[in-house]
């Protein structure tokens, strides 16, 4: 008994959201026949519309504190070594999540049979064969128009631009901005020496009590999902109209996302630490179910920086560095999500896509994937880079509408797990510089 117990007592905040979300599923749906007006489900959903603004509250000076602290804690080949890792492991990622996406929605294939026959509508374009991909290369290098370079030009230059205004986004806060400004920052006073340490002093004990403050609002968390969720599932649609194509399309995306986030991104941990990538999952429970909640992954860093220094024990070097970087550019979920939307648009629309065509949405989907804000529904906004890349006609994307804001939620859990275990791996591949500083850290306290 004593073991169910410690069981227990360990894992209450688990338990209470895990319970949380059951109830929220079972009051949402035996609330929908009531038929609440929207003023009403507005008024319902308040408690967990109060989590989501907590959590924010909390984000920038959280990425501002953590990154500070994290990179001029850090002497500059060490968190240059970290920050390359994190960077190879984002972009690798990232690409096999499009990777999986495009082979999902090729294979599945929920857009065909649409208008008319696709049969004859794609007549007069030659089917794409495994073995033709190096003949379409090069007929795509000869075909290739100014309107796809200057698409993915553009979208490369709208990414940038995020870089370097910190405000005036029409989000609030250019997470962005942020995250370049703090790490230029962390790295100056990093550089200060001993003069620059009452500032060090300052962004760690910030750092600090905002993690003190994260610990209070983990007790409410709960609470908010469970509105959250209910007050999702009272303002629904009706499930049974999501058939068909969109049905497909769904399915679809969401057997993408579990390959990547249950087989794939598990396989690369344990392969680089030979760690049970299961365990670190469970750890990160928290998280997870916070993201499924708000369909946010910047509101849920707080709860993700907890998990991973709590419960998963990675370094606190590592996770102030990577995590807010992470939480910011790297969205694997949100890659695979909107390559296979693009590709049943053109589905829909019997356009069959030649190779080169697949690789320009490989590369967009990856773009339009960093440059969304960790906030519900960025990825439908950044959208229009990926369809206009390829000529695909922007206001089709009214045709996936009715379900994102439920597939939001599993990209946005499938983002904060990829940022995760990448915060794993890349403190298990910088182990020798983070001995290193310990090692310094203990020689300069043995001389004073
Ligand atoms: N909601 C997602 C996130 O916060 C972004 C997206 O819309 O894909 O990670």
């Amino acid at each position: 008994r004593d073991s169910v117990k410690t069981f227990l007592r360990r894992n209450t905040f688990v338990i209470f959201t895990v319970a949380a979300v059951a109830l929220g599923v079972v009051l949402g749906f035996a609330l929908r026949p009531c038929n609440l007006t929207i003023r009403e489900v507005k008024y319902f959903s308040f408690p967990g519309e109060l989590l989501m603004r907590m959590l924010q509250m909390l984000v920038l000076p959280l990425i501002v504190s953590s990154l500070v602290t994290g990179i001029s804690s850090l002497d500059s080949k060490a968190s240059g070594k970290m920050g390359i890792r994190a960077i190879v492991y984002y972009m690798v990622t990232t690409f096999i999540a499009v990777f999986i996406g495009i082979v999902m929605v090729i294979i599945i294939r929920p857009g065909k049979g649409s208008r008319d026959s696709p049969v004859a509508s794609s007549g007069s374009i030659e089917p794409v064969q495994a073995a033709d991909a190096f003949l379409d290369l090069i007929r795509w290098g000869e075909k290739i128009c100014f309107h796809q370079i200057y698409t993915i030009l553009q979208s490369i230059q709208e990414t940038v631009e995020e870089v370097v205004p910190v405000s005036g986004s029409s989000n609030g806060v250019n997470a962005l901005g942020l995250v370049v400004f703090s790490m230029c920052f962390g790295l100056v006073i990093g550089n200060m020496k001993q003069q620059g340490q009452a500032l060090r002093d300052f962004f760690d004990c910030l750092n600090e009590a905002i993690m003190r403050l994260v610990a209070i609002i983990i007790w409410y968390a709960p609470v908010g999902i469970l509105f959250l969720i209910a007050g999702k599932i009272v303002e629904m649609k009706d499930l049974a109209q999501v058939g068909g194509q969109l049905g497909m399309y769904t399915v679809s995306v969401i057997v993408g996302l579990l390959i990547h986030g249950l087989v794939v991104l598990p396989l690369l941990f344990f392969v680089v630490t030979k760690k049970n990538p299961f365990t670190f999952i469970a750890g990160l429970l928290q998280a997870l179910i916070t993201a499924l909640g708000t369909s946010s992954s910047s509101a849920t860093l707080p709860i993700t920086f907890r998990c991973l220094e709590e419960n998963n024990h990675v370094d606190k070097r590592v996770t102030r560095f990577v995590l807010p970087v992470g939480a910011t550019i790297n969205m694997d979920g949100t890659a695979l999500y909107e390559a296979v939307a693009a590709i049943f648009i053109a589905q829909v629309n019997d356009m069959d896509l030649n190779f080169g065509q697949i690789l320009t949405i490989s590369i967009t989907a990856t773009a339009a994937s960093i440059g969304a804000a960790g906030i519900p529904q960025a990825g439908l906004v950044t959208m229009v880079i990926v369809l206009t890349s390829v000529g695909l006609p922007t206001e089709d994307i009214t045709l996936i509408i009715a379900v994102d804001w439920f597939l939001d939620r599993l990209r946005t859990t499938t983002n904060v797990l990829g940022d995760s275990f990448g915060a794993g791996i890349v403190e298990h591949l910088s182990r020798q510089e983070l001995q290193n500083q310990d090692v310094e850290i203990s020689n300069s306290v043995i001389e004073e």
